[in-house]
C-alpha cells in the first residue's frame, strides 16, 4: 500500500515523514528544501509505504516540483493521499486541498501544527471541516509526534476501503456550467486514460496544455472547450484561472468561517512579525547579515572549531604513533609500513582532523536555517540578486552551496525557468564547499596563523564576488531577459529543534566520516603507490623519481605563472578533482607528514605566502569535483555545455589567481 504526502511547502511533510517512517530525512524551516521524492516503509506496519513529495501549492505544473508531484499522483495511482496542512495558514493549504480532492483518490487531512493553533487560543471545529470537505481530518503536531498514529489508521482505513472523497460541487454560477459542460464532452477521453473526470475538466477549463494532450483533444472538441471558456470569461469578467481561483477562495473563505475560530494572528505570527521590522530592514537588513555571518565564522575557525579540532588531532597522531610503534615492533616489511603510516595515516588522519570545524559551522548554519531567518536573507537578497540577472529563489541553492554543490545543484531544480535554472548551477560552484575547508584551515594555519578567520572570510567572499561578476558577464551575453518574479512565503520564526538539528549534524559528520574511508582512503593508496614507485614499479628512494612527480611536472608549468609551480602542488590539484579534501591529504601524503600541524614547516618550502594565497584563491575557484560535475552534467542534460562550463570555470580561477599574485608581486609582498 503506497500512500502519497502532499502539502504546501514548509507546511511539515518532512517532519511527518520521519516521525513515520523512523528516517532522517532533512527538514528546514525554508521552502524548497525536499526537491526529490522520498520513500520510506511506515513504522509498525506491515508494506505501507509513504512518499514524501515536493511541497506545491496547487497542480498546475509551473515549476519542476509541481510537475514531480502531480506526475506521481496522476501516473502512479497511489492507494492513498495524506495531505498535510499548516493549520496556522489553512485557507492558502485548503486551496490544494480542494484540487486533491478532484482527483478522486481515498484521503486524509492532517491538520499540522495544531500545537501553534492552540496555543494561540484559536480552534478549528474538525467535525464541520470533515463535513463540508468530505474526507477525514486528523488533527496533528508532527514535531511532537501527537496525532500521528490516529493519522496513520485512519489512512490505512480510507485506502483499505477505497473511500473516496465525497463528490463536492464547490463551485457556482457559470464556472460551475462551464466545468460541467466541459465534464460532459470529455467523458470517454477522461475513461480511457483513466483521468478523474472532474480533475481533467477542471484542469481544461483552466487552459492546462499538458492536460488538453493527454487527453488527445481533437480539434473539433478544442473549439467547443474554447467557445464554452470564453463564454465564462466573459460573464464572470475574469481570465478563467483567476475564475477558478476565485472560485476555490470562495469556498474556503465559506468553510473556514464556520469551522476555523482564529484568535487573531498566533503569537509565533506575531513574533515573526516584530522580529522583521529589524532582521528584514531596508537598511540593516545586509549589515546584519552579514554581522551574522562574521560572527559565525569567527566562532567556527578562531574558538570552537580549532579547540575541538586540537583535541582530535592530539588523539589521531596518538593513534598513529602507536600504530607506527606496533608495525615497528612485530617487524612489518618497510613497504607496507609505509604505506600504512605515510599513506593511510597521513591522509585519512589529515583529512579527519577538519571533522568538528565542519560540524560546528553546519551547527550554525542549520540553527540560522531551521530558525527562518535564512528564508528572509533569501528575501533580502532578491534585489541583489535581481541585479545579476536571478531572483531570490537562486539564493537557496547557493546557500547549500555553501555545503556541498552536488545537493546545491539539485535543488536548482525548484527554480521555474531554464535560464535562471541554469544560471544558479553555473554560479553555484564558486559557492566555497565545506570539502575546501580543511585546505583553507591547512594553508590559513602555516602562512596566516594570526588572521586566519579573515583570510577565510575573504575567500569566501572572493568567491560570492566571483560568482556576482560572472553572473553580469552571462546576464549580458548567454542569458540575456528577466528572472521569474520572486514569490516565496516566509516561514514564522520558530526555536529550532535540537533534534532537527542533530540530525542534521549527525547526516553531515555521518557524510564526511565516510567520504574520508572511502573517497579519501582510496585516493590516498593511488597517490602513495604512484609516489612511491617509478615507471616500471621500482621502489624509488626520493620521491622527485616517481610516476606521480612525472605526471605532476608535465602540468605543473601551467601555473607556474600563478606562483605555485611545484609538482607536487599541481598533483595535489589533480586529486582535488576526486574530492576536495583530497588537496590536503595528498600534500599530506607526498610531503610524508600526517599530523596538519606538522605540514606547516614543510608547506613553508612549496609556498611563498603570496603563493599561497593564490593557491587558495585557485582552489576556491577552480571546477567542482566529480561527483559535482555530474550532477551538473545531468541538469544540464548536454556533456558538450557542461564540460564547457568547467572550462570556462577553470579558466577564471586561473585568471584570479593570477591577478592576485602578479598583484601582489606589484606590491611587493611576493
Ligand atoms: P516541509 O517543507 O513541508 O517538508 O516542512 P518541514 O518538515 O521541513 O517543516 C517545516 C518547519 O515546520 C520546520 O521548522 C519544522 O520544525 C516545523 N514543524 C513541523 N511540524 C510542526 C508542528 O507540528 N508544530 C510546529 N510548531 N512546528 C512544526
Ligand atoms: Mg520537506
Amino acid at each position: 500500500m503506497t500512500f502519497a504526502l502532499i502539502g504546501n511547502q514548509n507546511s511539515g511533510k518532512t517532519t511527518l515523514f520521519n516521525q513515520l517512517t523512523g528516517s532522517n530525512q532533512h527538514v528546514g524551516n525554508f521552502p524548497g528544501v525536499t526537491v526529490e521524492k522520498k520513500e520510506g516503509r511506515i513504522r509498525n506496519t506491515k508494506n505501507v509505504t509513504v512518499v514524501d513529495l515536493p511541497g506545491i501549492y496547487s497542480l498546475s505544473p509551473y515549476t519542476a516540483e509541481e510537475v514531480v508531484t502531480r506526475d506521481f499522483l496522476l501516473n502512479t495511482h497511489p492507494d492513498g493521499i495524506i495531505n498535510i496542512l499548516d493549520a496556522t495558514n489553512i485557507e492558502r493549504n485548503l486551496y490544494l486541498t480542494l484540487q486533491l480532492i478532484e482527483l478522486n483518490i481515498p484521503m486524509v487531512v492532517a491538520l499540522n501544527m495544531m500545537d501553534e493553533v492552540t496555543a494561540s487560543g484559536g480552534s478549528i471545529d474538525i467535525q464541520t471541516l470533515e463535513e463540508k470537505l468530505g474526507v477525514d481530518v486528523v488533527p496533528i503536531s508532527a514535531n511532537k509526534n501527537q496525532g500521528v498514529t490516529e493519522l496513520v489508521s485512519r489512512a490505512i482505513k480510507v485506502a483499505e476501503q477505497k473511500k473516496l472523497p465525497e463528490k463536492l460541487d464547490f463551485c457556482s454560477g457559470e464556472v460551475h456550467r462551464a466545468i460541467h459542460a466541459v465534464a460532459h464532452l470529455i467523458e470517454d477521453h477522461a475513461q480511457a486514460i483513466h483521468m478523474p473526470l472532474r480533475f481533467a475538466a477542471t484542469k481544461l477549463v483552466e487552459g492546462d496544455q499538458p492536460t488538453i494532450d493527454a487527453l488527445k483533444i481533437n480539434q473539433n472538441e478544442l473549439e467547443t472547450l474554447r467557445h464554452i471558456t470564453d463564454e465564462m470569461e466573459a460573464s464572470v469578467e475574469m481570465d478563467r484561472e483567476a475564475a477558478l481561483a476565485d472560485m476555490r477562495y470562495t469556498y474556503i473563505e465559506k468553510l473556514s468561517k464556520s469551522a476555523v475560530h482564529k484568535a487573531g494572528e498566533t503569537k509565533e505570527q506575531l513574533r515573526s512579525v516584530q522580529i522583521d521590522k529589524v532582521l528584514t530592514h531596508k537598511y540593516l537588513s545586509i549589515p546584519i547579515f552579514l554581522t551574522i555571518m562574521s560572527f559565525v565564522f569567527w566562532l567556527t575557525f578562531g574558538v570552537i572549531g580549532p579547540f575541538f579540532g586540537d583535541i582530535l588531532t592530539f588523539f589521531i597522531s596518538y593513534i598513529t604513533n602507536a600504530t607506527d610503534q606496533l608495525l615497528t615492533n612485530i617487524g612489518m616489511s618497510k613497504t607496507m609500513h609505509s604505506l600504512i603510516i605515510d599513506g593511510v595515516f597521513a591522509g585519512v588522519g589529515s583529512v579527519l582532523s577538519f571533522l568538528p570545524v565542519i560540524l560546528v559551522l553546519f551547527c550554525f548554519l542549520s540553527l540560522l536555517e531551521d530558525s527562518g531567518y535564512m528564508a528572509r536573507v533569501a528575501f533580502v537578497m532578491d534585489k541583489l540578486l535581481r541585479k545579476i540577472g536571478l531572483s531570490g529563489r537562486s539564493f537557496v541553492p547557493m546557500l547549500i552551496g555553501f555545503g556541498c554543490s552536488v545537493p546545491a545543484i539539485m535543488s536548482a531544480r525548484t527554480l521555474s525557468s531554464e535560464r535562471d535554472r541554469k544560471m544558479t548551477i553555473m554560479l553555484t560552484p564558486f559557492m566555497s564547499c565545506s570539502a575546501k575547508l580543511p585546505i583553507y584551515a591547512v594553508f590559513t594555519a602555516a602562512f596566516f596563523p594570526k588572521n586566519g578567520a579573515l583570510v577565510m572570510i575573504l575567500l569566501y567572499i572572493l568567491g560570492m564576488t566571483v560568482a556576482i561578476l560572472y553572473g553580469l558577464l552571462l546576464k549580458k551575453t548567454l542569458f540575456r531577459g528577466n528572472p521569474v518574479p520572486f514569490i516565496m512565503e516566509l516561514p514564522a520564526y520558530r526555536f529550532p529543534s535540537w533534534k532537527s538539528i542533530s540530525l542534521h549534524i549527525w547526516g553531515k559528520a555521518k557524510d564526511f566520516i565516510y567520504r574520508a574511508f572511502t573517497v579519501i582512503f582510496i585516493a590516498t593508496i593511488i597517490i602513495w603507490v604512484l609516489q612511491s614507485f617509478d615507471f616500471r614499479f621500482n621502489p624509488v628512494s626520493n620521491s622527485e623519481g616517481s610516476m606521480l612527480a612525472a605526471i605532476g611536472s608535465t602540468i605543473s608549468p601551467i601555473f607556474a605563472p600563478l606562483g605555485f609551480g611545484d609538482w607536487r602542488a599541481s598533483t595535489a590539484l589533480i586529486t582535488g578533482l576526486i574530492a576536495k579534501e583530497a588537496v590536503v591529504s595528498t600534500l599530506a601524503v607526498l610531503t610524508g607528514v600526517g599530523d596538519p600541524a606538522a605540514l606547516t614547516p614543510v608547506l613553508a618550502h612549496l609556498f611563498s605566502t603570496l603563493s599561497a594565497f593564490s593557491f587558495l584563491c585557485f582552489t576556491l575557484l577552480y571546477m567542482p569535483c566529480i561527483a559535482a560535475y555530474s550532477a551538473i552534467r545531468r541538469e544540464f542534460g548536454s556533456t558538450l555545455e557542461s564540460f564547457c562550463a568547467m572550462i570556462i570555470q577553470t579558466g577564471i580561477a586561473w585568471l584570479v589567481a593570477f591577478f592576485v599574485f602578479r598583484i601582489g608581486i606589484l606590491l611587493g609582498l611576493g
